[in-house]
C-alpha cells in the first residue's frame, strides 16, 4: 500500500480542483474517507485469509466494483449528495478506486484485483514510482522516510498541481464572468 497519509491526496486535490459549488465539505469528507477505506481488508491476515485470494489484501476491496458498492452505500445510507446524486455516486467511486490506483503504481507486495470477483488476476502499471509501505511499519524508520519522499513526489506533488491548476482556471472563469454581470454603463 502507499501509507494512509497520502490517498487521501487523490479525492483532495480533485475536490480542491473543482470546488465546494461541485464538491461540498461534507462530500468532501467522504471522499477522503473512501480514499482508505479498501485498507480495512489487512484484517484478512489476522483471519487467516491468503494474500492471494479473493478476500485477501489488495483482492475485492480493491476492485472496482468495490467502489461503485462503496459510493452507492454511501449515497443510500447517508444524506450526503442527495441534490447531486450522480455527482456524489462519480466522486466517491472515484475516490475508493483511486486507492487502488495508487496501490497499482507501488512497488513491491502482489498486485491489485481491480476486476475481483469476475477475475482473480493482479495488476501493477508498468511505472513502480511509489516505494511500497510495509504493513505495520515505523513511519520514523529510515525505510518510512523513503515511502514518504517517494509518495511526496509521486502522488502529493502531482496532487498539489491538480488542485492549484483547477483551483486558478475556477478563478479565471469568475474574473471573466464578473463584466458580464455587470449592467451596460
Ligand atoms: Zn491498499
Amino acid at each position: 500500500m502507499a501509507t494512509i497519509f497520502s490517498h487521501p491526496a487523490v479525492p483532495l486535490a480533485v475536490g480542491i480542483a473543482l470546488g465546494r459549488g461541485v464538491i461540498p465539505s461534507r462530500l468532501l469528507g467522504f471522499g477522503l474517507l473512501c480514499s482508505i477505506l479498501p485498507d480495512v481488508d489487512v484484517l484478512a491476515f489476522k483471519l487467516g485469509i491468503p494474500y492471494g485470494a479473493m478476500l485477501g489484501h489488495r483482492g475485492f476491496s480493491h476492485s472496482i466494483l468495490f467502489a461503485i458498492l462503496v459510493a452507492v452505500a454511501f449515497r443510500i445510507g447517508s444524506k450526503v449528495g442527495r441534490e447531486h446524486p450522480w455527482t456524489t455516486l462519480l466522486f466517491l467511486s472515484f475516490a475508493t478506486i483511486s486507492h487502488g490506483l495508487l496501490d497499482a503504481l507501488t512497488n513491491g507486495g502482489l498486485g491489485i484485483g481491480f476486476f475481483a470477483p469476475f477475475s482473480g488476476r493482479r495488476y501493477f502499471f508498468p511505472a513502480d514510482w511509489i516505494e511500497v509501505s510495509p504493513i505495520g511499519a515505523s513511519f520514523f524508520s529510515a525505510r518510512g522516510m523513503v515511502v514518504l519522499k517517494s509518495e511526496l513526489l509521486a502522488v502529493w506533488l502531482p496532487c498539489a498541481l491538480v488542485a492549484v491548476l483547477g483551483f486558478a482556471l475556477r478563478l479565471q472563469a469568475r474574473s471573466v464572468r464578473i463584466p458580464e454581470d455587470k449592467p451596460p454603463g
